[in-house]
């Protein structure tokens, strides 16, 4: 599948990604998960393909992650869904007033998202949740198209971790925007209002620590933290939160 040949619409990139085969070693961790499974998930059909952004194509928040885990979106099909990251984000989104329900079971299982979209730089499940730099740049593409389709709307972005932030500023300058220099740096509560070289609307960037269970079981990410600063780039980018 070849990311240079732009679909017309988002929905159509979301499905096309799911096809990609482009890194050899992710695409044999994603189906070797599908084949051994965990106990627990026996049962499961696995998707074992690359995951698609999910929310709606005019979104105003766009929320960046990593990867997605083996045996949670590599299962589920959907990104952030099946792991305790996923839970702890559905909820506080849900909680905020930006869902209509605060869990993700799997795909189509009817959540919806208000003006609030998720997706990662890198598509497919990695050993150790730890892709490549060379994974990670041959997934680019898919990232740049989609915020093509997103970038009409789009306000704020929330980079879930550090790896999100490294990812993303690549992605924003080929869009346009004009990135400072030295490059920002990531943090917990960075905010970079980027402007963009025709003059277009500006792009508020956030940093927020990767809601995994490393970061919110030893209390470096805690639900207020997450809430607080999710409500706030969400309320930047013109969306009604419940506080
Ligand atoms: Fe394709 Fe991205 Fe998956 Fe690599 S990580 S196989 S580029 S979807």
């Amino acid at each position: 599948m070849d990311p240079a040949a732009p679909p017309p619409t988002l929905a159509l990139l979301d499905e096309q990604v799911t096809h990609c085969r482009a890194c050899p070693r992710l695409v044999e961790w994603r189906e070797e998960a599908a084949r051994v499974k965990r106990k627990s998930y026996q049962d499961w059909d696995y998707w074992a393909r690359p995951i698609p952004g999910f929310g709606p194509p005019d979104a105003a928040l766009v929320l960046l992650g990593l990867a997605p885990a083996a045996h949670g979106g590599n299962r589920t099909g959907r990104i952030f869904t099946g792991d305790p990251s996923g839970d702890l984000l559905y909820a506080t989104l849900y909680g905020l007033g930006l869902a209509n329900r605060p869990e993700s079971v799997r795909a189509g299982d009817g959540l919806e998202l208000y003006g609030v979209r998720i997706t990662d730089p890198v598509r497919c499940a990695p050993p150790e949740n730890k892709p490549t730099p060379a994974e990670r740049d041959t997934c680019r593409p898919w990232l740049v198209r989609e915020f093509d389709f997103l970038r009409p709307t789009v306000r704020s972005m929330v980079a879930l971790g550090g790896f999100a932030w490294q990812a993303l500023l690549p992605v924003l300058a080929a869009a346009g925007y004009v990135l400072p220099r030295p490059r920002p740096a990531f943090g917990h509560g960075a905010h970079v209002v980027l402007p963009h070289s025709d003059g277009g609307p500006l792009l508020h960037l956030f940093g927020c620590y990767h809601v995994s269970p490393r970061n919110t079981y030893t209390g470096r990410l805690t639900t207020p933290m997450l809430r607080d600063l999710l409500a706030t780039a969400a309320e930047t980018a013109g969306l009604t939160v419940r506080r």
